[in-house]
């Protein structure tokens, strides 16, 4: 048994590797040689939090392999204090993709093949407030802006990569408590530390963290009847100072949506369940959401398709949200399509997700439904591909592959037409109705909500 158990999570272990491989973006050139993507497969952040001097900084030890050698590429929209390659002190240097689609650093240092370690220190000031009695602070993301995954606050690789990350979180002169939220196991290390350890599968747009000092949240914790027999604990929250639905409430319609999700696509992908109800709109993550109320359906809907089915790249980003907003209409079918987009054909290294699929690419799966309907419409489809692709990024191209494949219809054309087409061609027809659902919100914003 001890065996066997061992060989499915080594298992497990090639499988992620194996999809990080055939994901890694291609690498670039870069002034005095070739800038790599590299395979991270483990990566440890120890964040601290002193309380004494109100300076927070984390440092991030990275574990990576190099597939081809040339200069490592890293992604921290904070410049580090101090780099260092395999116990060498090293310089990182911040660069523009080829075609201008989004920056990233590279180590300034010609690296082989193979496993190496990169130890990163930084400064940490994004969404970081101490007051008087302890610290808030958040891992908020959004895909709507460039470097809006973890490495808006930590080191972290693009999005195609899965890597086994554990958190040490530390508050130094600590007297009162901190609450942490987060979708990883906590374990508390004694009364000023916690060490969290998230699950091996998760990329850098999978991770939810916020903690504040205990006293400002109110919160309803409860187990989640799964139709597959697990007890999934869940915690509904908000802080006491943001408007509110009230606790009850909340937990009802987490509760109405479970089910309703569970009945459609199988049993919930995750091992737990966080909602923040805060703000305008809404983010996704693994098995958790910052949202409105009226956003949270479609919200965690993405614990199926965004964080459970994960795009590996920005070109495959608007498939989940064309679907959560394909629901929230209501899964109209339709059998008329007209206009184009170009929600798959950004250029190369695009890690933002089109807008238009809220609207356009909505429409495009309520066509696709119609389409399909003699086969039992697209839903048959998204359950066989939770089953059958749940945490392993990818590629809109590979969406499309399974889509023809299950049904045994090519339905490539009409990807082809209705998503790789120019963008100027985009019918704005309908533009507004879902755009608050992921209304963007600045760090000012954001901070209300800490
Ligand atoms: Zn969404």
């Amino acid at each position: 048994m001890r065996s066997l158990l061992f060989f499915l999570l080594i298992l497990g272990q090639a499988f992620a590797t194996e999809n990080d491989l055939s994901h890694r973006p291609k690498s670039f050139n870069v002034n005095g040689g070739k800038a790599v993507f590299a395979d991270f497969t483990e990566a440890q952040y120890k964040i601290s939090y002193d309380l004494t001097s109100k300076r927070a900084y984390a440092v991030a030890t990275i574990n990576f392999e190099m597939l081809e050698a040339g200069f490592p590429i890293f992604d921290s929209v904070t410049a580090p204090s101090t780099v260092s390659l395999d116990g060498e002190s090293v310089s990182a240097i911040e660069t523009r993709t080829p075609q201008n689609e989004t920056m990233a650093r590279y180590v300034n240092k010609f690296t082989s093949i193979g496993a190496h370690e990169l130890k990163i220190e930084l400064p940490l000031a994004t969404l970081v407030e101490f007051i008087d009695n302890g610290v808030k602070s958040a891992f908020w993301t959004s895909d709507l802006d460039e470097r809006r995954f973890l490495e808006r606050y930590l080191p972290a690789n693009f999005e195609f990569d899965q890597v086994k990350m554990t958190f040490i979180v530390e508050f130094i002169g600590l007297k009162n408590k901190q609450v942490i939220y987060t979708n990883g196991s906590v374990q508390e290390l004694n009364n000023q530390s916690y060490k969290i350890e998230y699950p091996s599968y998760y990329t850098a747009s999978s991770i939810f963290f916020h903690t504040v000092p205990q006293g400002l949240t109110n919160e309803l914790r409860f187990k989640l009847k799964s139709i597959d027999g697990r007890d999934i604990p869940a915690v509904v929250y908000f802080s006491k100072s943001t408007w509110n639905t009230g606790l009850e409430r909340l937990k009802a319609k987490t509760i109405e949506v479970f089910q309703e999700l569970e009945s459609d696509y199988g049993p919930f992908p995750h091992p737990t369940l966080t909602v923040l109800q805060a703000g305008m709109g809404g983010m996704e993550y693994c098995g958790a959401t910052m949202t409105d109320f009226s956003a949270l359906g479609h919200e965690l809907f993405h614990s199926y398709f965004a964080r459970g089915v994960m795009p590996a790249n920005g070109n495959s980003g608007w498939l989940d949200e064309a679907l959560a907003s394909w629901r929230d209409d209501g899964y109209q079918s339709s059998t008329f399509m007209s206009g184009s987009s170009g929600m798959s054909s950004h250029p190369y290294y695009t890690r933002t997700t089109d807008k238009a699929a809220y609207t356009f690419g909505a429409r495009f799966m309520s066509f696709l439904d119609g389409k399909l309907k003699t086969k039992g419409g697209l839903k048959p489809f998204m359950r066989h591909m939770v089953d059958k692709r749940v945490f392993s990024p990818l590629f809109v191209e590979e969406f499309v592959h399974e889509m023809s494949e299950f049904y045994g219809v090519s339905v490539h054309e009409d990807f082809k037409r209705y998503t790789y087409g120019s963008s100027l061609n985009l019918d704005h027809s309908s533009n507004k109705s879902n755009s608050k659902i992921h209304r963007k919100m600045s760090i000012e914003e954001l901070k209300n909500y800490l």
